[in-house]
């Protein structure tokens, strides 16, 4: 009897648009799947829930190069499952809905390849909760009914019967009618529909990039075209259309185009708080976090770390370096086991938090200085061993004013950041054409990393604000003579937002919205 392993696949709905609209089932699937194929309209930020050696692959349709057609799909599912892999079919939306779920299943059954089907988030459902449209409503109406606009023009065996369909007095929902938008009007028109009946299309559903353009029947394809609407979107005509009520476009950062100058995982971290915002984020990727813990010190430091009375972290990427070395070493927290913790401010103490430490002092402000200041106040160094652990590109402020106290102090770099350079002429072309409300700094080195790259005298002469987490930061901005429109009061990325929210909502008060 064959002992191989049989594979199989998963047809999940990844919900539209955002990304966290996936379910449990969903995403809990793709963390354990072999290999991830996924479609155009899933979004490709659901690959950071697969596994780092699963193979991932992306089968756009329509035309062009790199892209699939329907068979080819089928027999590439069919492949992989064959290999007795665990395959998730990653679909926008519902995988049922307008999805050509049933050709993939009928591929399965005829390989006898077993499968499930994990339902999501449609984009019908999604794009009228974010246009704030209640798609039924006892008050006006009972039946929804959803419709693909892809087969309506021209086709002489289409299903779709306008008769009737202009006579219902229902929610009716075009998915795939952009291209048709205007043959669709006509037609209802044509049947009996009242030209004035409100409808609304909505672009990018849930996405920071959500576009909502709402006009009578009669107008809604020129209003459309006049406010240049791009598929995908999604059509709704009815009463319910013009039920509006605005909880996405209100958020305070709605629209808000905010580039985010940090590491990578820096950036992941920041771009779903501006999004949960309503902020588009627009991430360059300034620096590489290198790590430093293969050198002789960092080594000779951890051998004699029962010895420092108190261990300093003065950042969530030190934090994050120091541990992972700790476990490629098979050494883990205990080592702490009677040194005191000290953090700079509550985003290093949180990570330490993960690693199972609690620090046993955090400074509310959040500079080295400021540290020094405070842990100088709190506890005796007199004589104490203390260790720094922190970039190779801080300054010895901290170090200086601990050993003023008497303290000594064992400094040890456990990283540095190096720039990374990539082609910006696209972010050079969006600060010129105004197109960037806020340019945001989370670090000296992530200022150095930008303008090495972007020219100062560009962003200084264009629309585009700039704002700083602290004063280390603002320091180094000025230094390139870079003209700062805001410096947050509390420094963290949390309090970078906040702060950038308040200028937004006293611009909006200034010009009376
Ligand atoms: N299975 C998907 C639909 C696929 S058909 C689902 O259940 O949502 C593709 C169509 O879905 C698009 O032409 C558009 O009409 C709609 N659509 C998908 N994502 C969308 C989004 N983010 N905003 C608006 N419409 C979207």
């Amino acid at each position: 009897m064959s002992t191989k392993k049989k594979g199989k696949v998963y047809l999940v709905g990844a919900g539209p648009g955002r990304a966290d609209l996936i379910t449990v089932r969903g995403a809990e699937l793709l963390k354990v799947a072999d290999c991830v194929i996924y479609d155009k309209l899933a979004n490709p930020a659901l690959l950071k829930f697969a596994r780092p050696d699963a193979e991932i692959i992306h089968t756009p349709k329509r035309t062009g190069d790199g892209s699939f057609t329907q068979e080819e799909i089928n027999k590439l599912l069919v492949e992989k499952a064959s290999l007795g892999q665990t395959v998730v079919r990653l679909k926008g939306g519902d995988p049922c809905i307008f999805g050509r779920a049933g050709q993939e299943i009928t591929a399965f059954t005829e390989a006898g390849i077993d499968f499930e089907i994990v339902p999501g988030v449609t984009a019908a459902t999604a794009a009228a909760v974010y246009a704030g449209i209640i798609l039924t409503d006892r008050d006006y109406n009972s039946q929804l009914l959803f419709v693909t606009g892809h087969e309506a023009e021209g086709k002489q065996e289409s299903n779709i019967d306008w008769h009737l369909l202009a006579k219902l007095k229902a929610t009716i929902v075009f998915y795939m009618a952009m291209g048709s938008l205007d043959f669709i009007a006509k037609q209802l028109i044509k049947n009996g529909m009242s030209k004035e009946t409100p409808t609304a299309v909505i672009a990018d559903a849930t996405l920071p990039t959500q576009r909502t353009v709402t006009a009578p029947l009669q107008q809604i394809n020129e209003k459309c075209k006049e406010q240049k609407i791009e598929p995908p979107a999604i059509i709704i005509i009815g009463t319910a259309a013009d039920t509006k009520l605005n909880w996405l476009t209100s958020k305070p950062l709605f629209g808000k185009n905010i580039v985010i100058t940090r590491d990578a995982d820096g950036n992941a971290n920041f771009a779903s708080r501006i999004i949960s915002k309503g902020g588009i984020p627009i991430a360059l990727t300034t620096i590489k976090t290198k790590p430093l813990t293969d050198t002789t010190q960092f080594l000779q430091t951890l051998a004699k770390i029962s010895e420092f009375d108190w261990i300093i972290f003065t950042s969530i990427n030190g934090v994050a370096i120091f541990f992972n070395a700790l476990q490629k070493l098979h050494k883990d927290a205990r080592i702490f086991a009677s040194a005191k913790i000290a953090a700079i401010g509550s985003e290093t103490a949180a990570k330490l938090g993960q690693f199972g430490i609690k620090a046993g002092f955090v400074t509310t402000v959040y500079t080295s200085i400021e540290l020094g200041r405070q842990l100088r106040s709190f506890a005796n160094l007199q004589g104490k061993k203390v260790l720094l652990l922190r970039s190779a590109l801080a300054s010895n402020k901290l170090a200086e004013l601990l050993e003023q106290d008497g303290a000594k102090v064992d400094s040890v770099a456990v990283y540095t950041a190096l720039t990374n350079k990539t082609d910006c002429n696209w972010l050079n072309e969006k600060i010129s054409n105004g197109e960037i409300d806020w340019l945001t700094f989370a670090s000296p080195s992530s200022v150095r990393g930008f303008f090495e790259q972007i020219d100062s005298q560009l962003v200084n002469s264009s629309s585009a604000k700039v704002a700083s987490i602290g004063p280390v930061t603002s320091e180094q901005l000025k230094s390139l003579g870079i003209k700062i429109d805001m410096q947050a009061t509390e420094h963290t990325t949390d309090g970078l937002l906040t702060a950038i929210e308040s200028c937004e909502e006293r611009k909006a008060e200034n010009r009376g919205i």
